[in-house]
């Protein structure tokens, strides 16, 4: 790593080996202008509202001071420099070498005192690192306005993410795209902004030794509560997959070989517990149709984040094989892929912890740093890493589909999942959604709505139907033309409706609960690639500012009926998604 005194000349791009960070400063941005300030985001922070309107605050975020102990502009050695961080990836499958922070620099970490949450600030865009290879270290507005607004979003609807706190306009820099566009920088947050790409950098190089400083830094630093797992080895049991956490005592952490009972050391738990989230996350993306779009392995989180917001989107119309990356022409990450390709990407990590799960802490600090796993030990190492990650993956599975079941519950209004829903009601309502080429999120809002006695004949109910359509009308490519469909769909809110019966009593009362848990779950907006393209276009051709203060609103509070700033513009954003701007792609661009 750099020391404190490093010069930005000194910064050109290289290759960095045996270490995970470089130390870097931002770039300071000329007249930078706050466009926006996530509210939740102030209050997760423990940042008092009233501090975010002073200059010191508005050029911390633009990446124009450093915070130091002393309050001098140049910060000495016992304050924290910021720094970029070292990370390799596969992209679309292919190992790709050295990638780490091109473009974001992580200023210091915070700590929430009310929650104990602690959160690591970084800028994006906030120039050149010694990770940005032949590019140039910058983000234009538009994808900068897009990643604060989904982060964000995502966040209000109870997705794992990656956080926003702020969008500051560098209204001076000139960012060459395919056309000169003004840059942004965004102030985001996370819990680690450590990535699977991380360990596969470290493997690359064959530095055992980092492998090890990462794992233990994660057990130890980043996951206050990962000790909490269920003792015994990868439940595949459902009832245990989600069964509330047990802290467990620090001397059952140790290694298998120190107590025969335990089956794992803490580096089989750690892996287990990264595969976990993910799986946890990755079932909410497919529960609310989101797709990343580039899911590499360095934009997949250790902490089970959603991170990366590049060419993301929201479905419109239910369609699996969508991929919003124009450039993702094998579609490897369309929407009904991004389940098999978290796991890929997690294999991954199991190949680079490999050594520590086979092994363990039979192996001390001096034999590891000297050659490791002695060769007797060899072969039940190997045997030991396999089973597990074998294990895992079956772990995997069992915990996706408890969320994912969990969460499709909830939207549907029932309140115990049923064997029998995943075939009567999740998979004909997706292939009918698919057949009719109806909208995803909006289908769940608008069935928030319906009560029974609205659905009790067939001819009401194909009546009802009608609600799902698009307000032009059923697209003419639908097989069976719109008869067919009012039947079908009729035919399903029928099932649906006892169904729903079955788990709620019939009163008044449980009516208008049953309206509000499912309200409470199905949002009525979300940030659809429509809405963020409008957006821009307002911030950044027409000069608007006060629109994103009022799509912020809207993304923060997804659930609500209405945000109280114009009644019309609120139903429209909620609204039908134009025609011409259904599944829309984005190029990699940003
Ligand atoms: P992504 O596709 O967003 O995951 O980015 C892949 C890699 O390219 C990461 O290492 C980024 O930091 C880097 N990168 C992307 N855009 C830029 C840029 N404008 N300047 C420097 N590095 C970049
Ligand atoms: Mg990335
Ligand atoms: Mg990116």
């Amino acid at each position: 790593t750099a020391s404190h005194k490093t010069e930005r000349s000194n910064l050109g791009p290289r290759l960095v080996k045996n270490a995970a960070y470089t130390y870097v400063r931002p770039d300071p941005i000329k007249n930078p202008e706050l466009l926006g300030v996530s509210k939740a985001a102030l209050r997760d922070l423990a940042i008092d509202p009233s501090s975010a309107d002073t200059e010191e605050f508005k050029e911390t975020i633009a990446g124009n001071r450093i915070i130091t102990l002393d309050g001098k502009e140049e910060p000495s050695d016992e304050d924290i420099y910021p720094w970029a961080q070292c990370y390799g990836g596969f992209q679309f499958g292919q190992w790709a070498g050295q990638l780490g922070d091109g473009r974001a620099i992580s200023l210091f970490e915070s700590k929430n005192p009310a929650t104990g949450k602690r959160y690591e600030l970084q800028l994006k865009g906030a120039g050149r690192t010694p990770y940005s290879r032949f590019a140039d270290g910058k983000a234009v507005l538009r994808s900068s306005i897009r990643e604060f607004v989904v982060s964000e979003s995502l966040h209000a609807l109870g997705i794992p993410t990656t956080r926003a706190l702020s969008l500051t306009l560098a209204p001076e820099a000139k960012v060459r795209r395919e056309m000169t566009e003004p840059g942004a920088v965004v102030c985001r947050f996370a819990e680690t902004w450590l990535r699977l790409g991380t360990f596969d950098l470290a493997r690359s190089r064959g530095d055992r030794v980092l492998i090890r400083q990462l794992a233990d830094y994660i057990a130890e630093d980043v996951f206050p509560g990962w000790e909490s797992l269920p003792a015994k080895i990868a439940s595949t049991e459902e009832k245990d997959a989600l069964q509330p956490a047990r802290k467990v005592p620090k001397e059952e952490l140790q290694g298998p070989e120190d107590r025969p009972e335990q089956l794992e050391n803490r580096y089989a738990r750690l892996y287990r517990e990264i595969v976990r989230r993910n799986a946890a996350m990755v079932a909410h993306w497919q529960a609310y149709a989101f797709t990343n779009g580039v899911l590499n392995t360095d934009n997949t989180s250790v902490f089970g984040l959603s991170i990366d917001f590049g060419p993301f989107a929201f479905l419109d119309n239910f369609d699996p094989s969508y991929t919003p990356n124009h450039d993702d022409h094998m579609l490897r990450y369309s929407y009904k892929n991004q389940p098999t390709i978290i796991w890929w990407n997690l294999v991954r990590l199991g190949e680079s912890l490999g050594e520590l799960i086979g092994a363990g802490s039979r192996v001390d600090d001096e034999e590891f740093k000297t050659g490791g796993v002695k060769e007797e030990w060899m072969e039940d190492v190997v045997k030991r890493a396999e089973t597990t990650i074998q294990t895992v993956g079956e772990e995997y599975k069992t915990v996706f589909l408890a969320e994912y079941k969990r969460l499709m519950t909830a939207r549907l209004g029932l309140k115990q999942f049923k064997e029998s829903d995943f075939e009567e009601l999740y998979s004909e309502l997706l292939d009918t959604l698919e057949a009719l080429e109806l909208d995803f999120n909006h289908f769940f809002r608008r069935l928030s709505y319906i009560s029974f006695e609205e659905i009790d004949t067939e001819e009401k109910r194909k009546d009802v139907a009608g609600r799902f359509f698009h307000s032009e009308g059923l697209s003419s490519l639908v097989i069976g033309g719109e008869g067919e469909a009012r039947e079908r769909m009729g035919k399903w809110l029928n099932k649906w409706a006892e169904r729903v019966k079955e788990d709620w009593p019939n009163s008044p009362e449980a009516k208008e609960e049953r309206f509000k848990a499912m309200r409470a779950v199905n949002p009525k907006f979300i940030p659809r690639s429509w809405i963020l393209d409008e957006l821009i276009d307002r911030v950044e051709k027409k000069g608007e500012r006060e629109i994103i203060g009022n799509v912020m609103e809207m993304a923060l509070n997804p659930f609500n009926e209405e945000w109280g700033w114009n009644k019309e513009e609120e139903e429209r954003f909620c609204g039908d998604v134009p025609k011409y701007q259904r599944a829309m792609q984005c190029s990699c661009s940003s």
